[in-house]
């Protein structure tokens, strides 16, 4: 099959990786001639445009930063939409607001084009090993178009409804993650400051009620566990700053919908005031930072 992949970052190049792999030919188009080098390498074929990439394509995938990326990767002139062929299935796996993913696929449908949201989680652990989780939204003939290609990417792949939704699962589960990473944070720090061994304190809390991912796989407190960023100086894994962009997609998706997200609100300042003080490219697991006094 052959695939054009844009935007091929720290989730998108081993996404890709995996496609030449499983035997795909890619179309790839990022700005980053570094990495297309990288690919080209691999087997994949370098694309001027979004509109070349897709042109020749028998299906089209997306793995962009924010929404202004996702809307100029297609709606522009040498966009996506101006090139690919009616009746070619498209993706976008970027984490955006459910409303520019319905807007866009509706610019797409006009030009006779189905296309739906698949954003994803796992990191880039995840995407380097193939075992993603797809949250999709799409119509059921597009996510049975997808599904085969989604699986040489991912292991669990979830078909959440409607064009939208699966932005809406992402924000909702991330909205949860942000909460609940300054949750873990707060009693691991009090647990500190109060004079309980940190390591007991962890396992207390992951073999009883309060136990959590954030707890029992990404542990904000350094030395718990082995493979967490907090483990490596907060480096690696998920940024503060696309913590921030996620809470910040919640937020906005919550006022629009005339829903309170308290605590959401809250966890949003907090990154917010992390990224003032330049933290914001740290795992977002360095939040506990704020909870702790400086050594030395
Ligand atoms: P990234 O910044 O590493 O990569 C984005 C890529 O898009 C870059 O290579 C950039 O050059 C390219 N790009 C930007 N504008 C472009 C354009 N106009 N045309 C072509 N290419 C363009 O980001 P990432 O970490 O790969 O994340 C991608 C998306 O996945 C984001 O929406 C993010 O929120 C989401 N996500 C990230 C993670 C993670 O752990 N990094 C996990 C889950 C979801």
């Amino acid at each position: 099959m052959r695939i054009a992949f844009i935007g091929l970052g720290n989730m998108g190049a081993p996404m890709a990786r995996n496609l030449i792999k499983a035997g795909n030919e890619l179309n790839l188009f990022d700005l980053n001639q570094a990495v297309l080098a990288e690919l080209a390498e691999l087997g994949g074929q370098i694309s001027t445009s979004p509109r070349d990439a897709a042109a020749n394509s028998d299906l089209v995938i997306t793995m962009l930063p924010a929404a202004q990326h996702v809307r100029s990767v297609y709606l522009s002139e040498d966009g996506v939409l101006a090139g690919v062929r009616a009746g070619t299935p498209v993706l976008d796996c970027s984490t955006i607001d459910p409303q520019t993913a319905r807007d866009v696929s509706r610019a797409a449908a006009a030009k006779e084009v189905d296309m739906g949201d698949a954003p994803v989680s796992g990191g880039t652990g995840g995407a380097a090993a193939g075992t993603l989780t797809f949250m999709v939204g799409a119509t059921p003939a597009l996510f049975a178009a997808f599904k085969p290609v989604l699986e040489q990417m991912g292991r669990n792949i979830v078909h959440c409804g409607e064009v939208g939704t699966g932005q809406i699962a992402k924000i909702c589960n991330n909205l949860l993650l942000g909460i609940s990473m300054i949750g873990v944070s707060e009693a691991m720090a009090l647990g500190n400051a109060l004079g309980i061994d940190t390591q007991v304190l962890a396992g207390i809390i992951n073999s009883s009620t309060g136990r959590c991912w954030s707890s029992d796989t990404y542990n904000p407190w350094p030395g718990i566990i082995e493979t967490a960023p907090a483990s490596r100086g907060y480096t690696g894994g998920f940024g503060a700053e696309l913590m921030l962009k996620d809470l910040g997609l919640a937020t906005e998706a919550a006022r629009q919908a005339h829903q309170p997200v308290i605590l959401g609100a809250v966890a949003q300042q907090l990154y917010q005031a992390m990224s003032l003080r330049g933290d914001g490219g740290k795992d977002f697991s360095a939040i506990v930072e704020g909870y702790r006094k400086k050594e030395g």
